[in-house]
């Protein structure tokens, strides 16, 4: 039994949910050794709601006495050996941020699929039920996918709509320039962006904790996607769809959970549609957003420094202290940072770190490879016209309609609320 076999298992319940017929077919594949129904358990949402990482044990091979040291790759400490001396997951150790999930295939570690629960809401349309997609996700369905092409093949799944995440990456821009002005006044400031990656603010948060007074108080793109959304259409839910498996956990997390009701992977989406028989490429274009080239690049490393500096630029041309960016993709260059940050050997005063090499064209769950997804992604950026969000009316009027009249309402707290995160309480 293996990851592929898991995927197939998710495939056919795809297809026999949206047929009708999903309680039969769980018995046709149930085959009652134990293994099997673990991966119809997670293959079909159940198991623990607030886990997302699971071991499937007596899977052939995984519960095996290994030399292997595996548990080493795990930040957290969560892959440990139990009594037997078999590896297995610590659930109060992980947080889910779905490292090991690739890596370790020889341990049957699987992540949760989240989308067939969703299926009876999405045919029901009693609910308007949104997607919103990752800026990585151009290209990883075919160069003819364009994202109009991409919403139509949404809404043909049951979705309300689709929002590119983009658009609240540009919102999250603006709000990070501020903090950066208002924090960074002085040659030994220093900020860690708070932005995108549910690793990178993890590894702070659980292993470097000495680091989050300096970590910005703005949720991801993704958590402000999810609740404009909300705000903008009571009762709706959201659907984020990524590449990564960490978003999975962030989701979960208490004091931004209001944000996302559940989340797909690129690979999942991809297998869902080869379930129900859509091909993208060849839909009719819908209509297409307007977001910027800074939003849009946040999919790649580098992407949130050079938006953010571009636009504090914008803002604050005269500024004398201007945006020293250092960034660090994958878990091993982000610790490093993270340590040279601890002991004082840094000279920059922006740290963006990212937890995959490349950045989220880099993720677990891409479709095509880092240097195709990087490429895909500058072109779409240069596409847009306008670098920065201050220039985009398209975003200026949203952020009317969520509230935000000016860029000085950001650093209100009452008014900014739905972008505001507090990592220093513990959750
Ligand atoms: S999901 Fe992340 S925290 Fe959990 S066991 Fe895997 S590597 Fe460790």
């Amino acid at each position: 039994m293996s990851n592929n076999r898991y995927d197939q298992i998710f495939k056919k319940l795809v297809k026999t949910a949206y047929q009708g017929n999903l309680p039969e077919e769980i018995e046709k594949i149930r085959d009652g050794d134990g293994v099997t129904d673990q991966y119809l358990l997670y293959a079909s949402g159940g198991g623990d709601p607030n886990r997302v990482v699971f071991k499937v044990r007596g899977a052939q091979g995984a519960c095996a006495k290994s030399d292997d040291m595996g548990e080493a790759a795990c930040l957290f400490g969560a892959i440990v050996r139990d009594m037997e001396g078999n590896v297995v997951i610590a659930p109060k150790n992980c947080n889910g941020c779905g490292e090991c999930v690739d890596v370790y295939k020889h341990y049957s570690l699987v992540d949760k699929k989240e989308f067939v629960p969703l299926i009876k809401l999405l045919q029901d349309r009693k609910v308007p039920v949104f997607a919103i997609i990752a800026p990585a996700f151009i290209g990883q369905f075919g160069p003819a996918v364009t994202p109009g092409k991409m919403r139509a093949a949404l809404k043909q799944l049951g979705f309300y709509g689709m929002v590119e995440v983009a658009l609240f990456a540009d919102i999250l821009t603006l709000k990070e320039a501020l903090e950066f002005d208002r924090h960074v006044n002085d040659e030994d400031d220093f900020m860690l962006t708070s932005m995108c990656c549910p690793i990178w603010v993890s590894m702070v948060k659980k292993v470097y904790r000495d680091l989050v007074p300096h970590i910005s108080p703005s949720v991801s793109p993704m958590v402000a996607c999810g609740r404009g959304v909300k705000h903008l259409h009571p009762g709706a839910r959201v659907v984020f769809i990524g590449p990564c498996i960490a978003k999975k956990a962030e989701a979960k997390e208490p004091d931004i959970r209001d944000a996302v009701d559940a989340v797909l992977t690129f690979r999942e989406l991809e297998q869902i549609f080869a379930a129900v028989g859509i091909n993208p490429a060849d839909l009719e274009e819908d209509e297409s957003e307007h977001s910027s080239g800074a939003g849009r690049i946040y999919a790649r490393t580098g992407g949130v420094s050079q938006a953010i500096a571009a636009t504090l630029n914008r803002l604050r041309p005269d500024r004398k202290i201007k945006i020293r960016a250092l960034q660090a993709d994958g878990v091993q260059d982000c610790r490093r940072m993270l340590q040279d940050v601890l002991e004082g050997r840094i000279n920059g005063n922006f740290l963006e770190g990212m937890g995959c090499n490349g950045g989220c064209v880099g993720g677990p769950k891409v479709i095509i490879d880092l240097a195709k997804g990087r490429r895909t992604v500058e072109a779409y950026s240069r596409e847009a016209g306008l670098m920065t969000p201050v220039d985009n009316r398209y975003v200026m009027e949203l952020l009317r309609r969520l509230g935000i009249q000016n860029t000085a309402d950001f650093l209100d707290s009452s008014k900014a609320a739905m972008f505001i995160r507090d990592f220093e309480r513990r959750n």
